[in-house]
């Protein structure tokens, strides 16, 4: 595997960037991207309280960010840590740790972005089933304690039990950008 900490490296002529710092939420797989800037990440690094994705990725355009919608309270973003390709978060702008803490208009605003986000996947990718869902705490596996999101994972019928047996190292049908492009897309304007 590619080294640590400020060793560039280069896989298969591609330039790899830390994409520590860019939003999602980490998990203990390391992934391999082919194209451009988020091609390798690190394996479990935190951002810093000071620098939360969730707050920053709203500040930057779409395709930086991954954002495929934003709304007036909250945003919906590919994680850049998926689970399955199309893997979505939907974020407050509020830096907010826990769903308790979000406003009568923030909570409406999640359920409703989860509901199209579903919505969007369905026609999409096809999935044939979800995973949503929130961790509070950092206790309860939140990547991002401190920035409330919630997870929506698309499932397919034949998506378990193979990427991650492969050393841990997760490949993915589809490229980030690619799904990003195609999720905003199909994303129903207001
Ligand atoms: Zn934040």
């Amino acid at each position: 595997m590619p080294g640590g900490d400020d060793v560039p490296v280069d896989f298969d002529g591609v330039e790899i960037t830390d994409s520590s710092t860019m939003a999602g939420v980490p998990d203990e797989f390391q992934r391999l991207w082919t194209p451009h800037r988020m091609v390798y990440i690190q394996n479990g690094t935190q951002p810093g309280e000071a620098e939360c994705p969730f707050c920053i990725a709203p500040t930057l355009d779409d395709e930086q960010s991954l954002i495929v919608a934003r709304g007036t309270h909250a945003y919906v973003l590919l994680n850049l840590f998926p689970y399955n390709s199309g893997h979505l978060l939907v974020c407050p702008y509020r830096h907010i740790p826990l769903y308790d803490e979000a406003s009568t208009e923030e909570t409406a605003e999640i359920a409703s972005l989860t509901q199209t986000a579903m919505r969007v996947l369905r026609t999409v990718s096809r999935c044939d089933g979800f995973n949503l869902g929130m961790n509070q705490g950092r206790i309860a596996g939140a990547g991002i304690a401190d920035h409330l999101h919630q997870h929506i994972v698309p499932r397919w019928a034949t998506d378990a039990n193979f990427f991650p047996i492969i050393a841990k190292t997760k490949a993915l049908p589809q490229l980030l950008g690619e799904v990003r492009a195609a999720v905003a897309a199909a994303w129903p304007t207001a």
